[in-house]
């Protein structure tokens, strides 16, 4: 039986070629014997695999020497955290664009430690314009979220701050789309959509930022340590961390991130379109800023809504349910979501709409 199309919006649908893959590998890691889950972190064989690990997401990502790339504990939401407490020693000015409910929390975890200002607040339906926006050249940093998970809005560009540090929560875009590294300071990603599975939090962090970090920061939080100790200051997330790499390899053999990119714009395409073409599904999002990885839509009435994600899962199509804070239907279409399932999803809905319409 073929398992159902997944559209979940963290932790995420994973390929089956990965599954099986951890499934053939549990009992005996590389002729070790033992599982990798047994396996000490700080073993030969572990720390060159976490190595090797590191240097296909370089390559994946066309990351620059002069940036580390860690693999740490807590999630994103942990990062909120970690990234005040390692950027702002010499200056507690910071600049956040809040435009969803992820950025917004960011900015509640920094005003702990440092002075979040409110560069611009997204509006339902778009990010208000760049001349309009607050922007603090003398900020240690500026923080945005590319993708906002909830309510389904991408900045269509990477925001111009000038010489002021971009840092960028990619959690739920990390790997979905051809990115320049360069253009950011820092980069985090929790796993449990493009990366496998919770547990591991991605960090890749210019150098010359490494020094900034205040008194306060825990051990296992603080950039520079880790990097000196290559992520093992603690325990690491093996298992995590070992479907991370999966996931690399899965990424690898189907082309790397521009090829992904293509298929993610393709499917991203196939379904705004059902919705706009529909007359009974709605997306409140403006073109120019409607995420192609989490596609938020209503229908006309609850009690709609309601039947369409119950026979959605009886036709094995699942949890199309919006985030409790906004309701509607959701659609995350991760890069293990693949095509034939978006091409399911539509077909579904044409189907739903026209039967249940007016
Ligand atoms: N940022 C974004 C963009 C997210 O989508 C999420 C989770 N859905 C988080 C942060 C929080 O992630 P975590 O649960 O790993 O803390």
């Amino acid at each position: 039986m073929p398992r159902p199309y997944n559209f979940a919006p963290g932790p995420a649908t994973i390929p089956d070629e990965v599954l099986i893959r951890a499934q053939e590998e549990m009992l005996d890691w590389r002729g070790t014997g033992i599982s990798i889950m047994e396996l000490s972190h700080r073993s030969e064989i572990f720390m060159q695999f976490l190595f090797d690990l590191e240097q296909k997401i370089r390559r994946l990502m066309n990351i620059p020497q002069n940036y580390k790339v860690l693999f740490l504990s807590g999630g994103a939401q942990g990062q909120f955290s970690a990234v005040p407490m390692n950027l702002t020693r010499d200056n507690l000015n910071t600049d956040y664009f809040v435009t969803g409910v992820w950025s917004d929390r960011a900015v509640g975890y920094a005003e702990k430690y440092c002075k979040a200002n409110i560069v611009t607040r997204a509006t339902k339906s778009n990010i208000p314009e760049k001349s309009t926006w607050q922007l603090n050249s003398n900020a240690a940093y500026a923080y945005y979220c590319p993708n906002e998970t909830i309510n389904g809005i991408m900045f269509p560009t990477i925001p111009d701050v000038a010489n002021v540090p971009l840092i960028a929560d990619m959690t739920s875009s990390i790997l979905s789309s051809v990115i320049d590294v360069n253009k950011f300071a820092l980069i985090f990603a929790s796993a449990q959509k493009n990366l496998g599975q919770a547990g591991v939090t991605l960090v890749i962090i210019r150098d010359d930022l490494l020094d900034q970090a205040q008194d306060i920061t825990p051990s296992l939080w603080n950039y520079q340590l880790q990097a000196k100790q290559s992520s093992c200051v603690n325990t690491i997330p093996v298992y995590a961390v070992y479907i991370m790499d999966l996931m690399v390899d899965w990424l690898i053999k189907r082309g790397g991130v521009a090829v992904i990119e293509k298929i993610n714009q393709r499917k991203a395409e196939k379904l705004y379109t059902c919705i706009d073409q529909s007359n009974f599904y709605t997306n409140p999002v403006d073109k120019l800023y409607r995420s192609t990885i989490n596609v938020p839509f209503d229908l006309p009435k609850k009690e709609l809504l309601d039947l369409f994600l119950l026979e959605a899962k009886k036709a094995g199509l699942e949890y199309l349910n919006g985030h409790a804070l906004v309701g509607g239907a959701r659609a995350s279409l991760y890069n293990a979501m693949p095509e034939s399932g978006v091409d399911a999803l539509v077909d579904f809905m044409q189907t739903f709409a026209h039967k249940y319409h007016g």
